[in-house]
């Protein structure tokens, strides 16, 4: 350091300053440290089915190991044709038209398509339709590229689900895109078909791209159908993103796809741009990229453990149970993907403050939940976490919830 001058600290530059991931924030660190000192602390905040014992399909294990000595060098910035095939074939059975091998990329996981997708559709001063509550990412891509992410509330009244009408209500001549997620992180709200098809209609006329996140499209209970947006959009470019992490157990593979379909036509410099930044990158993971045709052919093992009598199934039962028994809790029950968006009763707990229970809930009780806050809401009630652990650590979880807000209660 020159003599005379002070250390200074590194600013974070403007666009980051807004920018929020709770679900590994300050509570997730904090218990690391816990864990440091030898606490043992049940972490219900991210959903990495491995580290509940999930198994990857054995058969996408031995695809990536069978073509090891073809993975090591780089490949195209699409990604490697089988899996681009193996996406472009599911997209058909879904009843996609004209999806090609062209319009379809993968990624290191969806996290990184996301990032790439918004980048090289905004500018500054943009906006997005972003869901609220959201996956984190979606909001936080949309602030990186200087743009606006403009919430759609999906309230708990209405299931968790889009109200079309309202949402079209916050289109502005500067909105650029909605997103949707579905089935939802954080809630589980699986989307009804009449209102997939009317957000379709909605983005199709206000001239919309259309990102659907359906990295969870197979997680699904209570006989829930899930409704791809792809199949109904056709005069608009839709973008879906789907992957290895969830439904095949897989999240540290790093494997995502996005598939685009719909009004191509208009959107060449856009596609030409998503091209470059996969290019900037040169290409993603490239094992797991060989596990892809392996996972989306033949039996899909998913169904197995969303079964009432399988794994999640029963597990979120016992999250169920755990919450109806509960004095101050309730939930809309979930009917897809892996977490739970858990309500505490203000009238019984009043003063009830997210960030503040699960913070005192970590150090009191060792659960690690994520505060609903996380999830860029406007309120301070909710909570989210997996389904992921066994039964019996979740009915743990619920008594020691219980057993915290009992010194909170007023009754
Ligand atoms: N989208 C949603 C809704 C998610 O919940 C997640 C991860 O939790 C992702 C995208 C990112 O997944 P990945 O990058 O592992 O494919």
């Amino acid at each position: 350091m020159p003599d005379g001058q002070a250390p200074t600290s590194i600013p974070v530059p403007r666009h980051l300053h807004s920018v929020r991931y709770e679900i590994r924030g300050p509570l997730a660190a904090r218990a690391l440290e816990m864990e440091r000192q030898g606490a043992e602390v049940i972490k219900l905040n991210i959903g990495n089915p491995a580290a509940f014992g999930f198994r990857t399909p054995e058969s996408m294990r031995l695809a990536i190991a069978e073509h090891l000595g073809e993975a090591e060098g780089y490949v195209h910035q699409k990604g490697i044709l089988p899996a681009r095939e193996a996406v472009v074939a599911e997209t058909q059975s879904r009843g996609v038209r004209g999806v090609t091998v062209d319009d379809v990329v993968l990624g290191n996981g969806v996290s990184e398509l996301i990032l790439m997708c918004l980048e090289a559709l905004l500018e500054p001063g943009d906006e997005v339709l972003v869901p609220s509550p959201d996956y984190p990412l979606w909001t936080a891509a949309v602030a990186l590229t200087g743009a606006r992410a403009v919430h759609y509330p999906c309230r708990s009244a209405n299931g968790f689900c889009p109200d079309p009408q309202e949402l079209e209500r916050l289109i502005t001549p500067r909105t650029k895109a909605l997103v949707l997620i579905n089935p939802n992180n954080p809630t589980g709200a699986v989307y009804p078909a009449a209102i997939v098809e009317a957000l379709v209609r909605l983005v199709e006329t206000r001239g919309l791209v259309l990102f659907s996140d359906e990295i969870y499209d197979r997680i699904l209970y209570d006989c829930a159908q899930h409704t791809s947006v792809a199949a109904l959009c056709h005069d608009t470019l839709c973008a879906t993103f789907g992957g290895l992490s969830k439904v095949y157990r897989a999240c540290g593979y790093r494997v995502g796809w996005v598939s685009f379909s719909g009004r191509k036509s208009h959107a060449k410099e856009y596609l030409q741009a998503v091209d470059l930044l996969a290019s900037l990158r040169l290409c993603s993971n490239v094992p797991g990229q060989w596990a892809v045709q392996t996972a989306l052919r033949g039996h899909q093992t998913i169904y197995d453990l969303t079964a009432p009598t399988g794994r999640l199934g029963r597990q979120r039962a016992a999250a169920l149970e755990g919450i109806a028994r509960s004095k101050y809790l309730d939930v809309v029950a979930p009917t897809g993907a892996i977490y739970g968006f858990v309500r505490a009763n203000r009238e019984l707990l009043p003063g009830f403050d997210d960030e503040t229970f699960a913070m005192a809930l970590l150090e009191e009780q060792k659960v690690l939940v994520v505060p609903g806050s996380g999830f860029n809401v406007d309120y301070k009630d909710h909570f989210r976490i997996t389904l992921l652990p066994d039964e019996g650590t979740m009915r743990e979880v619920f008594t020691r919830i219980e057993a915290l807000l009992d010194t909170w209660s007023t009754a």
